[in-house]
C-alpha cells in the first residue's frame, strides 16, 4: 500500500489554447497521480497534448481549470512567483538538447546551478564536473557543443537537468534524435542517476524500445488519458 502523498497530482484539468471562436480544448479532465520515485512514461500520437500536459506540470505555462499540485503546491491559477519556485525544483530535458553553443559542456551544466545562490562558485564548478563525469563526459568538460556528438550533447543535457538535485525530471522525447543504442544508454543513465537521487521521472516518448524502464505507462489520446 502506498502511504506517501503523490508528488504530482492533477484533478480534472481542462486546458484550452486560443481565444473566442478559435478557442480549442486540448486537454480533457486529466486525473493523474504520480508518487515520489516513480518512473512514468507517457505515450500518445503526435498532437494528443503530451507536451502541453508536461509544460503545465513543469510550471512552464499556467493551468486555469481543475487542480494541479506539484511538490505540495497548487499551480492552478497560481502566482508567477510560485511557478518560478516550482520550476527551480524541476529538471527539464527536451527533444533537442538546448545547450548554449557559446558555452562549454562544463559551463552549460554550471549555469543550471546559478539559480542556487547558496553554492559558492568553486563548489558549483566541482559539482558540475562530477555530474559530467557521472554521464561519462569527464574528459569532455571543455568541449563546445559543436564538437560533441548528438548523444553526448543529450548526456550534457541530462547532467544539466540533474546537477541541482531536482525532485522531478520532466523529459520530452529525449531520445528522438538518437540512434537505438545511444537512446537506450541515455534513458538508462537518466534512470540510474535519478534513482540515486530519489528523483521522480515523467518521460514522454514515442520510442517503444525504452518502455521497459518505466514503472507505469500512461497513454494520451486526443487530450484524454486512456489508461493509468
Ligand atoms: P504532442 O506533444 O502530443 O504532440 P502538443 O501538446 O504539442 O501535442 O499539442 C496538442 C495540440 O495543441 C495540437 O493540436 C497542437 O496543434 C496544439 N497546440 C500546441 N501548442 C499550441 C499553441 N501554443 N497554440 C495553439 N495551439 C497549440
Ligand atoms: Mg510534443
Amino acid at each position: 500500500m502506498i502511504t506517501t502523498d503523490p508528488i504530482i497530482s492533477t484533478q480534472n484539468i481542462n486546458y484550452f489554447f486560443g481565444k473566442g471562436i478559435l478557442r480549442k480544448q486540448i486537454l480533457f479532465n486529466i486525473n493523474l497521480d504520480i508518487y515520489p520515485g516513480e518512473i512514468v512514461i507517457m505515450t500518445g500520437p503526435s498532437g494528443s497534448g503530451k507536451t502541453t500536459l508536461l509544460s503545465l506540470i513543469g510550471a512552464l505555462r499556467s493551468c486555469q481549470q481543475g487542480s494541479l499540485k506539484v511538490i505540495s503546491k497548487e499551480l492552478c491559477n497560481a502566482k508567477q512567483n510560485q511557478l518560478i519556485k516550482t520550476r527551480r525544483q524541476i529538471g527539464y530535458i527536451f527533444q533537442t538538447h538546448n545547450l548554449l553553443d557559446s558555452l562549454t559542456a562544463h559551463q552549460n551544466v554550471e549555469i543550471s546551478l546559478e539559480l542556487h545562490h547558496h553554492l559558492s562558485w568553486k563548489t558549483g564548478q566541482a559539482k558540475a564536473a562530477r555530474m559530467l563525469a557521472a554521464v561519462g563526459l569527464g574528459n569532455h568538460l571543455n568541449y563546445y557543443p559543436e564538437n560533441l556528438s548528438v548523444g553526448q550533447k543529450q548526456r550534457v543535457a541530462i547532467a544539466r537537468a540533474l546537477v541541482a538535485n531536482p525532485k522531478i525530471i520532466l523529459a520530452d522525447e529525449p531520445t528522438s534524435a538518437l540512434d537505438k543504442q545511444s537512446g537506450r544508454d541515455v534513458v538508462e543513465l537518466m534512470r540510474n542517476l535519478a534513482q540515486e537521487q530519489g528523483c521522480t521521472i515523467l518521460l514522454v516518448t514515442h520510442d517503444n524500445r525504452i518502455l521497459d524502464i518505466a514503472h507505469r505507462i500512461i497513454h494520451l489520446e486526443d487530450g484524454h488519458i486512456m489508461s493509468v
